[in-house]
């Protein structure tokens, strides 16, 4: 058979003769060939100019929403709609640029859906974003539009974004031409229109406007290295068509915008429409016209044609992530623990403490490390030389810690919870 010497047990490769004891073999149906020869035929291939080129950009891979949605599970607690709005979002994205490549003389060309998500800070918006970056193996990078200027001020062009991204993406343009960037505090650049000011509206509406050619999609001069461009800089080019923007940003009292104009306040909406408005909950309701209202401009609002919202996470979605992610940050402790062979055990009441703790400080999910932190430090600084197999973490402990931090452990964390 090819691919094994006569009178021989060990496999060779057919184009250097050498044998599976020398070199890895990669196996065919009836050959065999070494990983050097592999290198060796792509090198010829590539000096004599027969490299087939590849189809530009192309994502051969595509996860089916539902896929999307249940990697974003494994992370992310609850927003059941923002995932599922996403998940269909960048398959659709990512649909559309196959499909632009492939089918030219359809006549249809499939419209780029940037994303925007509404909702308070610290309940899921980067950490989506993020996830999906990471399943989807694209460079990602997130920005904060509030050190965003327009060109001529202090502070870093929009353009500085892209180089970012060309920096995740090791400045190969065309990877980081179907990346990911998230611009987070999309609402602080709102155009602040009762702002009686009559200096320029520098942080608002310029930047918008400048970032609008980088959602609508089109070439951009980038500074490799960032910061403020200057003439003699050499600039990349980087074409923004296929890059997926989502932004988020709390919006903070876009509620009464919500309201105002579902009319819940002067002859409410449920008189008029038989419809159940959920008043708790207005963020759900939001729409263009209430972005518009609270200071984005039309034309960026255009540019984000999938709008959803984040809810905010209430006591139960805490206790989730405290446990239940994936990399959840009590897992995260366990392992610490674990690699120095201890046993973390926590009570539930533990748990509740950490959880009211955060609530009380008005601190949500961003609040649950550092809390869990304090508890810990302690713990982590003795145990690796305690010679203990365990270390229990109680209700009397966590509480005598959060409050020695000059911090009272939350009132109504009663004693019986543990
Ligand atoms: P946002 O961007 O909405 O301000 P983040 O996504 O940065 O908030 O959330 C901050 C941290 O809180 C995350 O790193 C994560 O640990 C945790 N977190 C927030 N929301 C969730 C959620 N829905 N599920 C799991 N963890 C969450």
């Amino acid at each position: 058979m090819a691919g094994r010497k006569d009178n021989h047990d060990e496999e060779y490769c057919m184009f250097c003769g050498r044998g599976e004891t020398e070199v890895p073999l990669l196996r065919g149906i009836d050959a065999c060939i070494c990983i050097d020869c592999v290198q060796r035929c792509n090198e010829y291939i590539k000096e004599a100019g027969l490299a087939q080129a590849p189809k530009h950009g192309r994502i051969e891979k595509l996860l089916k929403p539902k896929e999307i949605h249940d990697y974003l599970d494994q992370y992310v607690i609850g927003q059941e709609r923002a995932k599922k709005l996403l998940s269909v979002a960048v398959y659709n994205h990512y649909k559309r640029i196959n499909h632009n490549l492939e089918s030219k003389d359809d006549g249809i060309d499939i419209e780029k859906s940037n994303i925007l998500m509404v909702g308070p800070t610290g309940t899921g918006k980067t950490l989506m974003a993020k996830t999906i970056a990471k399943l989807l193996d694209v460079p990602f990078t997130i920005v904060d539009a509030t050190v965003l200027t327009e060109a001529g001020y202090v502070g870093e062009d929009v353009e500085s974004i892209l180089s970012r991204l060309l920096q995740e993406a090791d400045y190969d343009v065309e990877l980081a031409e179907r990346g990911i960037v998230f611009i987070d505090e999309i609402d602080k650049i709102a155009r602040k229109s009762d702002n009686p000011s009559i200096t320029r509206d520098v942080s608002g509406e310029g930047v918008q406007q400048a970032l609008l050619k980088l959602l609508e999609g089109s070439v951009v001069n980038v500074p490799p290295k960032g910061g403020r461009k200057h003439p003699e800089q050499e600039f990349i080019k980087v074409n923004t068509q296929n890059i997926l923007f989502i932004c988020g940003g709390a919006f903070e009292g876009i509620e009464r915008r919500i309201a105002l104009r579902l009319n819940t306040q002067v002859i409410g909406y449920e008189a008029v429409n038989r419809k159940k408005i959920d008043k708790e909950n207005l963020l759900r309701y939001v729409s263009a016209q209430d972005l518009r209202a609270y200071g984005l401009i039309p034309e960026i609002i255009g540019r984000l044609p999938v709008i959803t919202y984040l809810d905010q996470l209430d006591r139960d979605a805490l206790l989730r992530i405290l446990t239940e992610p994936k990399n959840a940050i009590i897992r995260q402790y366990r392992k610490l623990f674990e690699i120095d062979g201890i046993k973390l055990n926590i009570g539930k009441g533990v748990l509740e403490l950490i959880v009211d703790t955060a609530i009380k400080n008005r601190l949500g999910a961003r609040g649950l490390r550092s809390i869990c932190e304090r508890l810990m430090t302690d713990a982590m600084y003795d145990a690796p030389s305690s010679g203990s197999k365990t270390f229990n973490l109680t209700l009397s402990y966590a509480k005598s810690r959060l409050s020695e931090d000059g911090e009272k452990a939350a009132d109504d964390a009663d004693q019986s919870k543990v």
